[in-house]
C-alpha cells in the first residue's frame, strides 16, 4: 500500500507527478477557507508532509500519529519546533543550496534600488512629476566601491559578497560564529565583531537564520551603532531586526534607508509606518520567487520525501539526530 502524503503548498505538475507515482497524494490549500479544517481530518493518515508558510503546532502533529517526515520547501527552518519532532521522531529536510543565487540577487536589487532610489523615482515619474531636469534631492548614492557589512556569512551572505566584491568593488566586512577563510581570500572579506562592523558600513546587509539567539540581534543600539548614511537591507527573518527600533531610527533620520523582504508580521500590514517612508523598498517575502528557483526548491523537497519515506537517508536533513536514532 501505497504511504499517505499531504502536501499543502501548491506544486508543478512535474512534482505532482513525481509524488503521486510514489504516494498515496492529497492536496490541502491551508490558506483556503476551512483549509485547515480540512488539513486537520487528514492528519491522523499523514506518513509524509509537504509545504511551507505554515506552523505544525504540537497540537496539529499529535493529530498525527504517523507522520515520519515533513519536506520543507524552504531553507529556513525557524518555524519548526525542533525539541518537538525529535520527541515524536520526526525528520525534518529543507532546500539550502538551490534558493541561494537567487536570494542574493534579490538582496543585491533591495540594496541598489534603495540607494539609488529606484522605486521613489520610477513612481515619480509615473506619477507624471518628471518636468524638468534633476536636482539634489532626487540624488541617491554610489553603491561601488562602498564598504558592505555582512551579518551572517554563509551560503547566501557568501553569494552576496561575491557580487559586492567581484562585481561592484566594494569592501565587505562581516560577522558570523567562525571566520569564512575562502571568503576572505576571494573577497578580500574581514570577520569582524559585530560592533566593529556595524559603524564601518554603508550598507548593513542581514543574512543570519532566526533562532533564540539571532532574535532582535539589530536593536536600537545595534542601529544608532550606523552612519547616518547607512541603508539597511534585510532577507533573512524579520524578527532578526528589531523593527519598531528600525522605523524610529528611519524616522529621525539617523539611517539613509532600508530594503526589507522580511518583517516582524507577514503579510506586512498596509498601515505599516514603514510604508509611509519614501526611503523604504519592501517586498513581499519574494527573494527566492523566481519561475526557475521556485521550481527547483519544490523538486528538492521532493526528492527529500522520496528518500525519507522509503528509508534513505535525505540529502537535506536538518534533525540528522532523528534519523541517527532510527539506525
Ligand atoms: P546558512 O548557510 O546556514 O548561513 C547562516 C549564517 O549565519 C552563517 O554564516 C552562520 O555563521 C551565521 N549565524 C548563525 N547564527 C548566528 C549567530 N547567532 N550569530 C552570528 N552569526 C550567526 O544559511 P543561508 O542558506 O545563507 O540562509 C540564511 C537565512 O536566510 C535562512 O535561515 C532564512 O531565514 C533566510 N532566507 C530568506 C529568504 C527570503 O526569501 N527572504 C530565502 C531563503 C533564506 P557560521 O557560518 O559561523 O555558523
Amino acid at each position: 500500500m501505497k504511504k499517505k502524503v499531504i502536501h499543502y503548498k501548491a506544486l508543478s505538475p512535474a512534482q505532482t507527478a513525481r509524488l503521486s507515482a510514489a504516494f498515496d497524494l492529497e492536496y490541502v490549500d491551508v490558506k483556503a477557507p476551512g483549509g485547515e479544517a480540512r488539513l486537520r481530518e487528514r492528519l491522523p493518515e499523514a506518513q509524509g508532509l509537504l509545504g511551507s508558510s505554515f506552523t505544525l503546532s504540537s497540537e496539529l502533529l499529535d493529530l498525527a500519529p504517523r507522520l515520519e517526515a515533513i519536506a520543507s520547501v524552504s531553507v529556513g527552518f525557524d518555524s519548526y519546533d525542533l525539541p518537538e519532532l525529535a520527541r515524536r521522531g520526526i525528520l525534518l529536510c529543507n532546500t539550502p543550496d538551490v534558493l541561494t543565487e537567487s536570494v542574493a540577487d534579490a538582496a543585491f536589487s533591495l540594496l541598489l534600488a534603495s540607494a539609488r532610489r529606484t522605486v521613489e523615482l520610477a513612481n515619480w515619474v509615473r506619477a507624471g512629476q518628471w518636468r524638468a531636469g534633476l536636482g539634489e534631492a532626487h540624488f541617491g548614492c554610489d553603491v561601488h566601491g562602498k564598504t558592505l557589512g555582512l551579518v551572517g556569512m554563509g551560503r547566501i551572505g557568501q553569494a552576496i559578497a561575491r557580487r559586492a566584491s567581484l562585481g561592484f568593488g566594494m569592501h565587505v566586512n562581516y560577522t558570523a560564529r567562525t571566520s569564512k577563510p575562502l571568503a576572505n581570500e576571494r573577497y578580500g572579506a574581514r570577520f569582524l565583531p559585530l560592533h566593529e562592523l556595524l559603524p564601518a558600513c554603508d550598507f548593513l546587509c542581514v543574512t543570519v537564520p532566526l533562532s533564540d539567539e539571532t532574535y532582535h540581534l539589530l536593536g536600537a543600539y545595534e542601529l544608532a551603532q550606523l552612519p547616518a548614511h547607512a541603508i539597511v537591507v534585510n532577507v533573512s527573518r524579520g524578527p532578526v531586526l528589531d523593527e519598531a527600533a528600525l522605523i524610529a531610527a528611519l524616522q529621525a533620520g539617523r539611517l539613509r534607508g532600508a530594503g526589507l523582504d522580511v518583517f516582524e508580521r507577514e503579510p506586512l500590514a498596509s498601515d505599516s509606518p514603514l510604508l509611509r517612508l519614501p526611503n523604504v523598498v519592501a517586498t513581499p517575502h519574494s527573494g527566492s520567487a523566481t519561475h526557475e528557483t521556485r521550481e527547483a526548491m519544490a523538486r528538492c523537497a521532493v526528492d527529500n520525501l522520496l528518500d525519507a519515506l522509503a528509508g534513505k537517508r535525505p540529502a537535506n536533513l536538518v534533525n540528522p539526530e532523528v534519523w541517527q536514532a532510527r539506525c
